[in-house]
């Protein structure tokens, strides 16, 4: 019997192995069709502001998006299934410090603001995101003298109470929040830590997401908390591969998870479609539909029903309509620059629109209440309850062996 479970077992691993295999494949294959733009590199990707929830009020946040050497995970192995910010860095020629500092500065100094007629001053906004299309806590990514002339500057500016950035769980050691913690001491730094899904099959399958060992989440919470600093995590929801009703289950589950593990705040991110990524590759091919905005709700409701407390941090992600004060953006989606997504998560045509201002209203609030202001839209309610009724019998491996094996 013990033989019998080992083989069991084994076959197991080495099925999925296979079927991780084929998603990398495809994903660096993807990888290898993408323009490589040579950008200039001491200018923002991006600048965009909109409205945060911050100590029970709604506050201003700008998000900086600064042109990086993007993330080591997607050089080593493709990346994670949903993303492609890879499309916004430079493969030709390295990011160096001299030019994250001179990116920076263009902000502090205002050349970097492309919008005519704003008067940005960072001073104005509580909550600062700095992104970097990958990990701002990897050295391989952004040096640390770099993060560190970032933050002395932040420091300086007393209108800025919290500064949001993102890491992949392994580069947050006690050395890269020192480097940190040495110079800024005026406000609250969380970090964004992707977990995506704390099911391993979903998280290592659907979303390559190359972290196996999840200690390494467990261990960046604790050395968050010891430095005061405050961890979010980010949960990818409807990965390919998955239907509609297994993507809200596993999604209300991590979120449920990340909050028990310690984390003080979760984002839901459904996901949209950059250009060069799988997810979008399965869509061209008609195998993915990005997730409804309707199981958004049943998300939120969901975990609010099985954690039974009243408040917790939600965030719901994407990009919903910000203003954007720098970056290459055009008219339309396709006209929007290469990190862009050309398309988010949505219902129907009539109840789309109303339904985001539910959202943004609800990112305002954190009240759930701001996602039942809506009624159930006569074109599409029905059609997303019996998409919730879809079921697939076959296992996420033999999901993937019929749509990216090859079928001989
Ligand atoms: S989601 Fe994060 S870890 Fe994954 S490829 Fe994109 S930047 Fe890298
Ligand atoms: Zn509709």
């Amino acid at each position: 019997m013990k033989n019998y479970l080992i083989s069991k077992a084994h076959l197991y691993n080495k099925e999925k192995e296979k079927a991780k295999k084929l998603v990398e494949n495809k994903i660096i294959e993807l990888r290898d069709t993408t323009p490589n733009i040579r950008f200039e590199h001491n200018k923002l990707a991006e600048l965009e502001i909109n409205k945060f929830f911050y100590n029970s009020e709604t506050v201003d946040r700008v998000m900086i998006v600064l042109r990086a050497n993007g993330c080591e995970h997607y050089k080593k192995n493709g990346g994670c299934s949903m993303c492609s910010h890879f499309n916004g860095t430079d493969r030709n020629a390295l990011i160096t410090t001299q030019d994250y500092i001179e990116q920076w500065e263009s902000i502090i100094n205002g050349t970097g603001i492309e919008k005519e007629n704003s008067s940005f001053d960072i001073n104005d906004y509580p909550v600062v995101c700095v992104y970097n299309l990958g990990s701002l806590l990897n050295e391989n990514e952004i040096s640390k003298e770099a993060v560190q002339y970032i933050f002395e500057s932040l420091n300086k500016f007393e209108g800025v109470k919290k500064v949001i950035i993102e890491s992949r769980a392994e580069y947050v050691t006690d050395d890269t929040l020192k480097n940190i913690k040495n110079v800024y001491n005026n406000g609250i730094v969380e970090v964004g830590i992707g977990v995506e899904s704390t099911n391993k099959e979903i998280r290592e399958i659907c979303h390559h997401k190359g972290l196996d060992n999840f200690e390494y989440i467990e261990k960046a919470i604790d050395t968050l908390h010891r430095y005061n600093f405050k961890a979010l995590a980010y949960i990818n929801f409807k990965p390919i591969f998955l239907t509609e009703q297994e993507a809200i289950d596993d999604a209300i589950q991590t979120a449920i998870d990340c909050f028990k593990m310690g984390f003080d705040a979760i984002s839901i991110e459904p996901t949209s479609l950059q250009n060069y990524s799988l997810a979008n590759h399965l869509y061209e091919m008609g195998q993915y539909r990005v997730p409804w905005l309707w199981s958004i709700r049943d998300i939120v409701k969901g975990i609010y029903e099985q954690m039974n407390v009243n408040k917790l941090d939600i965030r719901l992600g994407g990009y919903f309509d910000e203003e954007v004060l720098s970056g290459s953006q055009g008219v339309g989606f396709e006209e929007k620059n290469e990190i862009f997504p050309h398309m988010t998560s949505l219902n129907c045509n009539k109840c789309s629109r109303k339904f985001i201002e539910c959202i943004k209203n609800f990112n305002m609030t954190y009240d759930i209440n701001a996602l039942y202001e809506i009624e159930n839209c006569d074109r599409c309610y029905k059609i997303w309850q019996d998409t919730k009724e879809i079921k697939d019998s076959r296992s996420i491996i033999e999901r993937v062996s019929d749509i990216l094996g090859d079928n001989d």
